[in-house]
């Protein structure tokens, strides 16, 4: 593990994706495709700049910890870390969506907040969802899922879901109708603390360049 250059910690797919041109803009190209690849430890054309493709929600655990100094990572996911130890010096606007509440269709979302009605929500996103209804003073019992929080109302497992929508195809697929947006999602850059110091002459350009490609 002697690695003395920068690692990138960020997930494959839509982040993936879209961190290519900000890559590109400080000089950096990936030499293999995570997509094709089972390499879970990227080369660039840089000797000092390594990719970790990991699962998008633990990008800031590897930041945190910092086997990787650099992550790329969702504020959905942030906001359940808690980003402890993580400096987030850039909205990089990317994998943009937003984080709402959606019900079926039958369901009188506002008659049941009205009533006081103690509501079932399934989510990903405990925190985002226990804050977001704590704020409105709305009863909740939330049940923990790991992804399709969609099927949950379908099954009677819950009134309602916490999860993310950027067309709403998925919740028109399933009969289902957003009544709130909790807030707008996009990537954020997360920088290891220690990183940032122990390795500023490598960081800095790079958060520098990809600054300039969001500008
Ligand atoms: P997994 O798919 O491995 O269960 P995930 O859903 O968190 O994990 P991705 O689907 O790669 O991982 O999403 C990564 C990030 O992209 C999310 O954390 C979120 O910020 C954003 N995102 C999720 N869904 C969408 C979407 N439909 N449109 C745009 N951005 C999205
Ligand atoms: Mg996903």
């Amino acid at each position: 593990m002697a690695f003395d250059g920068i690692t990138l910690a960020l997930s494959k797919g839509r982040i993936f994706e879209d961190t290519l041109p900000l890559l590109a803009a400080a000089g950096i190209t990936p030499i293999d495709d995570p997509e094709k690849s089972r390499k879970l430890i990227i080369d660039t054309n840089r000797p000092d700049v390594r990719l970790l493709i990991v699962r998008a929600s633990d990008t800031p655990t590897y930041v945190q910890y910092g086997a990787a100094d650099l992550g790329i990572a969702g504020k959905d996911v942030l906001i359940e870390h808690g980003g402890v130890g993580l400096y987030q010096p850039l909205d990089l606007k990317i994998a943009r969506c937003r984080m709402c509440v959606a019900v079926p269709k039958g369901f009188d979302y506002a008659a049941a907040v009205r009533r006081g009605a103690r509501i079932r929500v399934a989510t990903k996103y405990m925190q985002t969802a226990r804050e977001h209804f704590a704020s409105k003073g709305v009863h909740v019992n939330l049940i923990k899922l790991y992804g399709s929080m969609e099927l949950a109302p379908l099954v009677g497992l819950a009134d309602a879901i916490v999860d993310l929508v950027s067309s709403g195809g998925t919740l028109r697929a399933n009969n289902l109708v957003e009544v709130e947006e909790i807030m707008a999602i996009s990537s954020r850059l997360v920088v290891n603390q220690a990183s940032l110091k122990m390795k500023h002459t490598l960081l800095q350009p790079v958060i520098d360049a990809f600054a300039k490609v969001v500008k």
